[in-house]
């Protein structure tokens, strides 16, 4: 069934859908960590929807909820409701650093790039700017001020002109640069500040620094502490917004609810998406200091904003991950996961560079003269679907593989799993 679905899709769906390898994978139903095929193949699930899951496939607590939802009101704009409220109180609840209580919550549509168009328009309605600096390797969505401040151009190659006034610094990105962390977060820095200050390479008329404080799509690439701390500095010293894209990174993905919350910086603006709908409802909100509060009615809107049914959904899903204390475990788990990984790296020159926080975790692979090995990668995720478990790619060439699973993975899935992936790296780097 699996195959006949494939072929029906690709008869009938867009050129756009973009299928991984040759693998017919149609999927019917999902619990906790695992999901399984028309065919009754069940697979563990190291990927969530692109770590949206956190909460795992139909969580009880979370589904419960939504249900009861659905029956009496699915969705109402921006009048007010209990969810609504409730939601804005948990989000000031778990917010990183001075952000709590001292922030205010826009919800537009309901995928992350209208978090990240909410947040350029913020960034520009209060500076009267209209440059961005991005990050080379960074990745913020597919609507135009999102594909102006990604970097790669494969998805945004063949719709300019975009947003004039983005300038891509260069990300520490120590292990693809050839340097230290030390050098990379110093060159980097020196480079923002350059783009911010400097009158001979600077923007005209900077609006904000946008960056995601671990790189998801550019291949889980996790600064070292003083790079986020330095754009904080930059940022102030220029009177900008520091906007981060948590869509990817947050909402307990990294063992902590924002990766922000692993460095001694708060940025000025935050975006969220992804799993903040709580099992996979689709919501997205941005997240900013009071005093940025300066636009009026109108000024951003969408539809979907403040889908009440997607809003109960991410109140039981943070209620669920405080409950059963998801972070730790996530923190936990990635350390195991890692440890596994590392142990593959001491011996297998290939595995190049293990990263990441819980479990936003990525094993990047090099070929002998230490270039990007993507085929390599390409077999390894082919190899994983053959054998039960579900991975993704990320990065330059596609050369990492990354793993986002559930929050609520077990250590036992967990390890079966990577009995799997560490035999796949073996198979594919023979
Ligand atoms: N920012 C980051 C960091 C992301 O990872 C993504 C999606 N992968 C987006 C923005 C865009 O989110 P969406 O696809 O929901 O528009």
């Amino acid at each position: 069934r699996s195959r006949t679905l494939l072929e029906k899709q690709r008869e009938i769906d867009s050129s756009a859908v973009a299928y991984p390898n040759d693998i017919p994978l149609a999927f019917e139903a999902g619990k906790g960590a695992t999901i399984r095929d028309v065919d009754g193949n069940t697979f563990i699930d190291m990927f969530a929807g692109i770590g949206v899951l956190n909460v795992g496939h139909a969580n009880p607590y979370v589904v419960e909820a939504i249900h009861e939802q659905m029956d009496k009101l699915v969705h109402t704009v921006d009048f007010p409701t209990d969810a609504r409220l409730e939601l804005i109180e948990k989000l000031d609840e778990i917010a990183p650093g001075s952000l709590a209580g001292d922030n205010r919550v826009v919800f537009g549509g309901p995928t992350g790039s209208d978090a990240i168009e909410a947040s350029i328009k913020l960034a520009k309605f209060n500076t009267g700017g209209d440059g961005l600096i991005a990050f080379r390797g960074g990745y913020h969505g597919p609507t135009s001020g999102a594909m102006s401040l990604s970097s790669n151009r494969k998805f945004k190659g063949h719709y300019t002109p975009l947003l004039p006034d983005v300038v891509h610094a260069p990300y520490p990105y120590a292990f693809a640069q050839g340097k230290t962390p030390d050098e990379a977060t110093k060159d980097a820095l020196e480079e923002v500040r350059a783009i911010v200050e400097d009158p001979y390479s600077g923007l005209a008329n900077p609006a904000g620094i946008f960056v995601e404080p671990i790189q998801g799509e550019g291949g889980v690439v996790v600064p070292q502490k003083g790079f986020l701390e330095g754009l904080r500095d930059i940022a102030d010293d220029n009177g900008l917004p520091l906007i981060f894209d948590e869509i990817q990174s947050g909402i307990g993905r990294t063992g902590e609810w924002f990766a922000a919350d692993h460095y001694d910086v708060t940025p000025d603006v935050m975006t969220m998406a992804k799993a903040l709908g709580g099992n996979g409802l689709p919501l997205s909100a941005t997240m900013y200091r009071e005093e940025l509060d300066t636009w009026g009615p109108g000024d951003h809107a969408g539809t979907y904003r403040g889908h009440v049914t997607a809003m109960v959904g991410g109140i039981r899903a943070i209620e669920y991950i405080q409950a059963h204390d998801l972070l730790a475990h996530a923190r936990e788990l990635g350390e195991h996961i890692r440890g596994r990984l590392e142990a593959v790296a001491d011996t297998n020159p290939m595995l190049g560079e293990v990263r990441g926080k819980g479990l936003f975790i990525g094993a990047e692979f090099v070929t002998e003269d230490g270039t990007p090995a993507g085929e390599t990668v390409e077999a390894i995720q082919q190899y994983c679907y053959e054998h039960g478990v579900l991975v993704w790619t990320a990065g330059r060439y596609g050369s990492i593989v990354r793993l986002l699973p559930p929050l609520v993975l077990t250590r036992e899935l967990a390890d079966i799993a990577l009995d799997v992936l560490v035999d796949a790296i073996e198979a594919a780097t023979d």
